[in-house]
């Protein structure tokens, strides 16, 4: 027993809550479980989840995921933003993932290819919206259990995603780029150390596009990254191999003067396990 309890996932302790704090809107009251990735954007299977320091080296590699048998899920937001903010948006990110998926098909079916670039139309406030409030609701319930804080940095994000369509023009940049992997990841807020340069980071990334908020100007990013401007109407995604080792970023094996610092329980990783 002994041996059995050191070896499952501390995401165990974060996931079980009735009532809260919606990491949203704020207020009080039943918590509604929330997909991420959105339901749509992916197939929907059984999956494991585990804190991503139980993935990446910091612990033995036999640790037992928390199993759920339809995706991943975080039970931090409340019914009305679930439904309303979340799920009114859903519906384009599942559209335009599987188109990319289509189109990343039918690139790697032909090896010769005069351009590395794929393209999709895609209505940016929509997508993002949804995409922010994943991030946003993707971490333990920890968070859920008290009155929320004025952050300088989450507060933008919550009011975008609440509807304000302007919330991250002087706060905020948005990043995304080709995310070739199974493994589903989110993080809500990493501190990316490079070069020198500290810059926080907020994470989602599942095939086929990994997709990434900074601190205005302030950001590090992949060099095959493209930026979302909100009011875009097309994504480009390089397919390029050029940008592989970095796909995975910030988590593609630190190198040289590279280093983060995280909550373990606000960085999580899913995966598809058998059935
Ligand atoms: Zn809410």
């Amino acid at each position: 027993m002994g041996n059995y309890s050191k070896n499952i996932s501390k995401r165990f302790a974060h996931t079980r809550i009735k009532q809260g704090y919606c990491l949203i809107c704020g207020s009080f009251g039943r918590l509604s479980p929330d997909h991420v990735p959105p339901k749509g954007a992916i197939t929907i299977t059984k999956v494991e989840q585990r804190h991503i320091s139980e993935v990446i080296g910091m612990v033995p590699s036999d640790v037992k995921g928390v199993p759920s048998p339809n995706g991943s899920k975080f039970k931090t937001i409340c019914h009305e933003c679930n439904n309303s903010h979340l799920g009114g948006n859903d519906g384009e990110v599942a559209r335009v993932c599987k188109y990319l998926t289509l189109k990343i098909q039918d690139y790697f079916r032909y090896v010769d290819h005069p351009y590395n670039f794929i393209v999709t139309d895609v209505d940016s406030i929509k997508f993002a919206r949804a995409m922010v409030g994943h991030i946003l609701a993707a971490t333990s319930i920890e968070e859920c259990k008290k009155p929320p804080e004025y952050s300088p940095y989450f507060q933008p994000l919550k009011n975008f995603v609440l509807g304000d369509n302007s919330a991250l023009n002087d706060s905020h940049d948005i990043y995304y780029w080709f995310y070739p992997f199974k493994r589903h990841v989110s993080a809500k807020c990493v501190a990316f150390y490079n070069e020198g340069h500290l810059s926080l980071i907020s994470l989602l990334s599942f095939f086929p596009i990994a997709f990434m908020i900074t601190k205005k100007n302030e950001g590090t990013y992949p060099a095959h990254a493209s930026k979302l401007t909100l009011g875009d109407e097309r994504l480009v995604l390089d397919l390029s191999s050029l940008g592989y080792s970095y796909s995975a970023f910030p988590f593609h094996g630190l190198k040289g003067n590279q280093m983060y610092a995280l909550t373990d329980f606000q960085t999580i990783v899913s995966y598809p396990i058998g059935q």
